[in-house]
């Protein structure tokens, strides 16, 4: 299957020819359809398989036969658990904009920042990427309207109602006409996903992308029994002795991840660190910088281990383990995306073998395990 028999309007197929997009994953082949043919959508996948461009370019091509819509009075809402994922989408909106009418504007909105700058920039957008919370107090100062929303996209979905957004978007529900497409993804089919499922979805296309196990089989696992105390100088042995130029290395604190970040530098490895507690423009920024290979190790909190596509990743460190099995699939999945290779490193202190074996028995998978090095 060809981009060219989606039904997408050729200034699209001319950009993803220019992007290098050569063939639809098989996401977007089940999804563009029926998101141009106006119906609901609920689409299991995970971030890596290609998911975003499934309903961003068919959203765009329903943009192009739409009016002009008043101002500050959106036609599409996408709402993401994270700022990051907010930026990440709204670039793809950017990516397949360039030859489309100028009146077809993207905004990414979200907390963290000062509201001023994204209630100036609301101006003329019809296509607006955000965070529950941000999007409240926006709608409160009057900066955006939801009564023209003819599309809903709620993207990692699970994510949204795992964390306790469910009183916000309950709130966001009630402002929204009755009447509008709504596409809802998810990386799985948990009950809360079931329960809002039949609560938004009208007799929804149901695409499942089975990607999770595909993406493992791509990820060599391995791991070091190692004491707590000789977790950092084994990390830095790691990465000088595999000569691992990108490496995203995971904590399970702040502390522990400005820590791990500090004593990189210290050691002369480039490093930063990304958590909850730093500003927003210090996140993107460390993000952008590692992604530009700017930097060689970020270190982080499981605010990254969900949705952030970081192009050829080689490389993820647990530095310590996540709470949940779940949450360390994701961690890993960072790498081994979009048919690459990757390396998953998990260190285990004596407290966390236990906890290892749960993660390693829910995964269904046996991590090969050394004694450390050091
Ligand atoms: P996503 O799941 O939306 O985060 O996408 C994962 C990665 O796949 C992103 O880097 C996209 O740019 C890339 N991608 C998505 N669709 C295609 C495609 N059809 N051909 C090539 N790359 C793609």
């Amino acid at each position: 299957m060809a981009f060219k028999n989606l039904g997408l309007p050729l200034v699209l197929l001319d950009t993803l020819a220019e992007q290098n997009y050569s063939d639809p994953y098989p996401i977007q082949v089940k999804a563009i359809p029926a998101i141009l043919a106006g119906e609901d959508l609920l689409g299991i996948a995970k971030t890596g398989s290609g998911k975003t461009a499934s309903y961003v370019l068919p959203i765009l091509a329903q943009m192009i036969k739409r009016p002009k819509a008043k101002n500050r009075h959106v036609d599409v809402l996408v709402l993401v658990p994270t700022r990051e994922l907010a930026v990440q989408v709204q670039d793809v909106f950017f990516q397949f904009c360039h030859h489309l009418p100028d009146r077809i504007k993207a905004l990414a909105v979200y907390g963290g920042v000062s509201i001023n700058p994204q209630m100036i920039s609301l101006q003329n957008i019809n296509i607006l990427v955000a965070t529950p919370g941000r999007l409240l107090d926006l709608i409160e100062s009057k900066a955006v309207h939801l009564t023209n929303v003819a599309t809903l996209v709620l993207d990692e979905a699970d994510k949204m109602l795992n964390l306790g957004f469910k009183d916000e978007m309950n709130a966001i529900f009630k402002l929204l006409p009755n009447k509008r497409q709504n596409l809802l993804f998810s990386a799985t089919l948990s009950p809360d996903i079931s329960a809002i499922h039949e609560i938004i979805l009208n007799n929804p296309t149901v695409v499942k992308i089975e990607e999770e196990k595909e993406n493992l089989d791509l990820i060599h696992q391995t791991g070091y029994f190692v004491s707590s105390e000789k977790k950092g100088p084994l990390l830095r042995h790691l990465i000088k002795s595999k000569n691992l130029t990108q490496v995203l290395v995971f904590t399970a604190s702040v502390y522990k991840a400005d820590n791990v970040a500090n004593k990189l530098r210290k050691n002369g490895i480039e490093a930063e660190a990304v958590h909850s507690k730093k500003s927003q423009g210090t996140r993107l920024n460390a993000l952008a910088n590692f992604k530009a290979g700017k930097i060689r190790v970020l270190v982080a909190t499981d605010l990254l281990a969900r949705g952030i596509d970081i192009e050829l990743l080689p490389c993820v460190i647990n530095f310590e383990l996540p709470r949940s099995p779940k949450d360390y699939v994701h961690r890993i999945g960072r790498t081994g995306r979009a048919g690459n290779e990757g390396l998953a490193i998990t260190l285990v202190s004596d407290e966390e073998k236990h906890h290892f074996k749960i993660i390693q028995k829910k995964m269904g998978r046996q991590v090969e395990m050394f004694e450390s090095e050091i």
